[in-house]
């Protein structure tokens, strides 16, 4: 296959000379991404920039690059790294179950001894419960930002909420560690608390992340919220336009007293690695994560320093 057009999707091979790209992530470790591109095409994508570097003028989400690289000669390079597989794609995209690159890529990291990260929307993960069992240190992150069907099929194209939520079940299950990512969050739309009530006996982690609208993609959200969420307009000129931040400093704060309830850890960091009690996720705190904040891991602010802008979409940048 050279380059071929399947259902809107131009698919085409590309030869890369190395699949371990560094991140430049402040934590480092690798970024990994089996793919170029990514047809879950969702409307607030960061990574759509990622466009600019491959030569597609095709809209965002409807091409895909398949990578080939060569094996990675020396897995045990990476041990104890933190590889990061899907930030800028979604390793398990549907056209992944045809052409394995991601399968490919766990099983020459097999034995490597590196943290795995894996990032999706997708339930096609599950396929390789068998592999990630043998790996140690695996962690499976699905972006979760609703429980509405309707909102989400207007933000991505990738499979429904119930699928997500049952295929974290069956990783949970299955002895590997689990993350719910409420990201990102949608001001007056994002029900976070419901999410969390949904996925606390089957993860070990649960992510918050703002939305933040500095992607050419700002005008199409605000557009949609003026559409369907008319009520919502105000809202949204105050947080994007005007930049205030009372709504997520209130929402920062529900969210600190839902872990107390519950009995969960809030924390803005979640490393190192490690298992959360059963039924008590950790809840960590990745608003506004560009800034840097305590050395104390309390999820408390302490300064509004700025990072800078980073490349990764689906992982939190602050690592
Ligand atoms: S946000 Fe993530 S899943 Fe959605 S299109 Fe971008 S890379 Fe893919």
């Amino acid at each position: 296959m050279a380059e071929i057009m399947e259902q809107g999707i131009l698919i085409r091979d590309v030869d890369t000379k190395n699949i371990m790209t560094k991140s430049s992530l402040p934590v480092g470790g690798y970024s990994v991404n089996p793919y170029v591109g990514c047809t879950h095409g969702c409307k607030y994508c960061y990574a759509s920039f990622m466009k600019r570097f491959t030569g597609h003028t095709e809209p965002w989400g409807t091409f895909l690059d398949v990578k080939h690289w060569p094996e990675i000669r020396d897995p045990r390079k990476y041990r104890g790294q933190r590889v990061v597989i899907g930030s800028v794609t979604d390793g398990y995209l549907p056209q992944e179950a045809r052409f394995g690159n991601t399968r490919r890529l766990l099983e020459q990291l097999k034995d490597s001894g590196a943290e795995i990260l894996i990032c999706t929307k997708s339930d096609l993960v599950v396929r390789d419960i068998d592999l990630l069992r043998e790996m140690g240190k695996v962690t499976v992150s699905w972006s979760i930002n609703t429980l509405d069907e309707g909102f989400r099929a207007d933000m991505d194209r990738a499979v429904s909420i119930e699928r997500r939520l049952s295929a974290m079940k069956q990783v949970y299950d299955a002895g590997i560690r689990t993350v719910c990512f409420i990201s990102p969050v949608f001001p007056g739309i994002t029900d976070f608390e419901a999410i969390f009530h949904r996925v606390k006996d089957q993860c070990d982690l649960v992510w918050l992340e703002n939305l933040n609208l500095r992607g050419g993609f700002k005008g199409e959200i605000l557009d949609y919220i003026g559409e369907k969420y008319p009520h919502l307009t105000d809202l949204y000129h105050a947080i994007y336009s005007k930049g205030d931040r009372s709504y997520f400093r209130a929402l920062e704060q529900r969210a600190e007293q839902l872990a107390g309830e519950n009995g969960c850890p809030f924390v803005d960091n979640e490393l190192p690695y490690g298992r959360a009690e059963p039924g008590h996720p950790v809840i960590v705190d990745y608003f506004y994560h560009e800034e840097i904040r305590g050395s104390e891991n309390t999820g408390k602010r302490t300064g509004r320093k700025q990072r800078p802008p980073e490349e990764d979409c689906e992982v939190p940048q602050k690592g």
